[in-house]
């Protein structure tokens, strides 16, 4: 809240001092939810500029709240408070209007499909202090910053396995891989597996592709749908430290 109240309307909007560009895309409408998520994205272009093009383009209807160009510029689109369409059809723990819950962030990159490359060190560099800002803001969970494959794995698979995770998760910013894993298998079986993947966000209804998303975001060495004895694990200690208090 501003301490001028409503005399605050005509000042600068707050959260302007991360933003090095306001640009309005058309494409946003009310929010239904309170913010609880941040989703992160990358562009799958070859060129800023195209992006942001597209971004604001009253016929493509997607957006996204930010977008986070290769050398670390801030481009705001959609102001925090409307809903960006940055997430398509979504669910992550029982929230089907991910667009309406979350703050969409694009990473300026090529993707998959122009040259599939690591992230840039000053464009993390960016979104470390923006995601900061955002979750103590919102009083967002770790476990909800996530990235669009986690919450579309039958559709999307960015921002992908070289997103460095583990580096945004050293400023306690989203969930780390798991290190120590628990002994023991608590899944007698895939379905039950299943249902505790379910129980940790992902939308199952397609399972394959539902493992390799989290296959993507947690053991990106190997991402084939499969459930092997590690993703097993992985899953079982991510929930263990869930249940224990020790994430949230
Ligand atoms: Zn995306």
């Amino acid at each position: 809240m501003s301490d001028f109240g409503e005399l605050g309307a005509g000042l600068p909007e707050a959260n302007d001092e991360l933003v090095d560009r306001k640009i309005l895309s058309p494409n946003h409408d009310e929010r239904k939810l309170p913010i609880s998520m941040v989703v992160i994205h990358y562009t799958e272009m070859e060129d800023k500029g195209f992006a942001i093009e597209r971004l604001c383009d009253p016929e493509a209807k997607v957006s996204a709240n930010y977008l986070i160009g290769k050398g670390g510029e801030v481009v705001r689109l959609v102001p925090e408070d409307k809903r960006a369409w940055h997430a398509g059809v979504s669910y992550w723990r029982g929230i089907k209007d991910v667009n309406s819950a979350s703050i969409g962030i694009e990473l300026d990159h090529p993707g998959h499909k122009y040259g599939y490359c690591e992230f840039p060190d000053a464009q993390f560099e960016a979104l470390v202090p923006l995601v900061s800002r955002i979750v103590k803001q919102y009083d967002i969970p770790r476990a909800n910053v996530v990235g669009h494959s986690d919450v579309a794995p039958a559709r999307k698979i960015d921002p992908g396995e070289l997103f460095p995770w583990d580096r945004l998760a050293e400023y306690g910013l989203c969930l780390p891989r798991p290190k120590k894993l628990e002994r023991g298998d608590p899944f007698d079986n895939d379905a039950s597996f299943y249902l505790a993947l379910e129980r940790f966000g992902y939308d199952i209804t397609d399972g394959h592709k539902a493992v390799e998303a989290f296959q993507r975001r947690w053991r990106p060495e190997k991402i084939n749908g499969e459930i092997d004895g590690e993703v097993r694990a992985i899953l079982f200690q991510l929930l263990l430290d869930r249940d224990r208090g020790h994430t949230r």
